[in-house]
């Protein structure tokens, strides 16, 4: 009868302890979870502590005994295992009351997750300083808040999980202000699509502190005092540090396992550690990404059960199951907004030094003729030679998780932009449109591979000499007047025709409408006409104005989200 020892009794530890149990109903299974709860929604901590889920007990989704009776595991919660001897197979274990001892494994598992970075700054001990990881981090937070009722709160850091905390603390009635570091929240998508979050933060209320970083925390009697880097100060009574996570290897190193770059866990496609007989999985290991082939971390749940379950199957047969890796598909709901993304967006690319061309549109998420259409801004990135899909990003009110996901499977097997025009949605006007934005992105994508369209970023017409090009805005009229890109002339796409003797042959022509449909149809009236060198601005003015407005005069409610196409 073999012997299991699993570390961990989270996301991977108790997803691999069921699955062991179902493939070998013999084999005897430890589950050791140093924490007072096993196999619990860490993703659903930030809702509860915004009252969004109401009941405590729904985070939880097994406790020790009902897993422990369903799947005849011995579960041992608040047990820490102290060091693991590869040569012995013993893993050293800190039992509840402290005393140590030893148990034995034929096969062990590591699932230890992550821990929260936390910078060894003044005053980082405070009252009233937390990091979010697990339910006793939960517990604290929210003893914290109904016992003091702050009223303000400073999220530091705006990744998935301090933006999800900042919606939740808003919605707890406490005002947030965010520091960020870089110059953007959301690391994983580009700057473009973060600056319409910005936007969105700045009109629910949240202030943003973005290219600035916390120094140090003084308490004070009426809360904290925090100083920022560039010698700010900001008053607040709550801090929520949310800048990162670091992979928990110190058991696996202090045990002579092998490490990676990061310092996370280094494991084959089996999901094995440089040890025969100890397998790693989740937020503790790095894995090559299947599209730079680089060591990554992927600090993310859907893949932490994925490899849970085939290390399982690996750990009771042998090597046979391989782990394909992860392109990193995420989501979040940063409050009316839901913010998605999969693969490499185009700073990833720009920094692995991979050749890339983008899309960006802003389509309706269903037919726009039936009631509540609202658009969806996606952005792709891909080959421009052989139009391989790198990634995709999109954030809107609604459709955006499925438009995300259908990109995502497409990733996933290595597909190209040509398998997005290939995609079959369902529809019908409430969900979506005959040309749904998915296909819509590559068919955008290839009319600039095949040299349909010029495309032209949103960086080159904000640097663009306005002396040596012609900017024109196809819009109408109105819409001019509301607002434009400086320097431009107005020639409506529908007068285009009978004002070509206004276009300037001699310089570059960079075209421009709301989200680039009307500028791609006056830039087929020109080349159609003879022009040459006519570029049409990618994502329209809507991402421009989006991307090149400071945040300084982002203001509540100051542009309506509508977009005419
Ligand atoms: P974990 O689930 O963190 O489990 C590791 C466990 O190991 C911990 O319980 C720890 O106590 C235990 N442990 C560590 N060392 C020892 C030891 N020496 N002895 C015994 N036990 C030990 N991912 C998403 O995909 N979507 C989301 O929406 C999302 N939201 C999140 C929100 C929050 C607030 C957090 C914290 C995470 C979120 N994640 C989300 C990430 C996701 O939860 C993790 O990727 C996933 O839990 C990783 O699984 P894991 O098994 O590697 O680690």
């Amino acid at each position: 009868m073999a012997k299991h020892i699993i570390i961990g009794g989270v996301a991977g530890g108790a997803t691999a302890a069921a699955r062991l149990r179902r493939i070998d109903e013999q084999a005897e299974i430890i589950m050791i979870e140093k924490g007072a709860y096993i196999s619990y929604a860490n993703c659903g901590l930030p809702y509860y502590i915004g009252g969004v889920i109401k009941e405590r007990d729904k985070l939880f989704v097994q406790n020790a005994k009902s897993f422990g009776k369903r799947f005849k595991v011995d579960v041992r919660v608040k047990q820490e295992v102290l060091s693991i001897d590869k040569a012995e197979k013993l893993v050293t274990i800190k039992g509840e009351d402290g005393s140590q001892y030893q148990e034995s494994y034929d096969k062990l598992l590591i699932s230890t997750g992550a821990n929260p970075i936390i910078p060894p700054l003044e005053g980082i001990d405070s009252n009233g300083v937390f990091t979010l990881r697990n339910v006793s981090d939960t517990d604290k937070i929210k003893h914290y808040i109904d016992n003091h009722a702050p009223k303000r709160a400073v999220v530091v850091g705006g990744g998935f999980i301090g933006l999800e905390m900042a919606e939740n603390l808003h919605h707890q009635g406490i005002e947030v202000s965010l520091i960020e570091l870089a110059e953007q929240v959301m690391a994983p998508i580009d700057y473009s699509l973060a600056s319409i979050i910005h936007e969105h933060l700045i009109q629910q209320g949240v202030t943003l502190h973005l290219g600035k970083g916390l120094a140090s925390i003084k308490p004070n009697k009426e809360g904290l005092s925090l100083t920022l880097n560039n010698g700010e100060t900001l008053e607040t009574d709550l801090v929520l540090l949310s800048i990162g996570v670091k992979p928990n290897s110190f058991l696996a190193e202090t045990a002579g396992l092998e490490l990676g770059e990061s310092k996370a866990i280094k494991v084959n496609e089996y999901m094995q550690t440089s040890d025969d007989d100890i397998f790693a999985v989740g937020d503790a290991v790095e894995y090559p990404h299947p599209i730079t082939g680089k060591p990554w971390l992927n600090y993310l749940a859907g893949p932490a059960n994925r490899q849970a379950r085939l290390v399982a199957d690996n750990m009771v047969f042998g090597l046979k199951e391989k782990y394909e890796g992860s392109i990193g598909t995420a989501i979040a709901k940063v409050f009316d907004y839901t913010v998605g993304s999969t693969g490499l967006a185009a700073k990833a690319l720009k920094r692995e030094g991979i050749e890339y061309k983008s899309v960006t549109i802003h389509p309706n998420n269903h037919a726009g003729y039936y009631p509540s259409a609202s658009a969806i801004t996606l952005k792709i990135t891909f080959d421009p030679k052989t139009g391989q899909l790198y990634g995709a990003q999109a954030l809107g009110f609604d459709g955006v998780d499925k438009r995300i996901d259908s990109i995502a499977q497409i990733l996933k097997h290595k597909g190209a932009i040509y398998d997005l025009m290939e995609t079959e949605q369902a529809y019908a006007p409430p969900f979506s449109s005959a040309k749904d934005p998915v296909a819509l992105a590559g068919y955008v994508a290839n009319n600039i591979i095949i040299g349909k369209m010029t495309a032209l970023y949103w960086r080159e017409m904000r640097e663009a000499n306005r002396g040596e090009v012609q900017i024109i805005d196809v819009r109408t009229k109105e819409e001019f007047e509301l607002g434009h890109i400086e320097g431009a002339v107005n020639i409506p796409v529908d007068d285009l025709r009978e004002r070509l003797a206004e276009v300037d042959n001699d310089k570059p022509k960079y075209i421009y409408c709301a989200v680039g449909l009307r500028g791609y149809l006056a830039s087929n009236i020109l080349l159609a006409n003879g022009f040459k060198n006519v570029l049409n601005l990618i994502g329209g003015y809507k991402l421009y104005r989006s991307a090149t407005t400071p945040i300084y005069k982002m203001k509540v409610k100051q542009v309506s989200l509508e977009c005419k196409k």
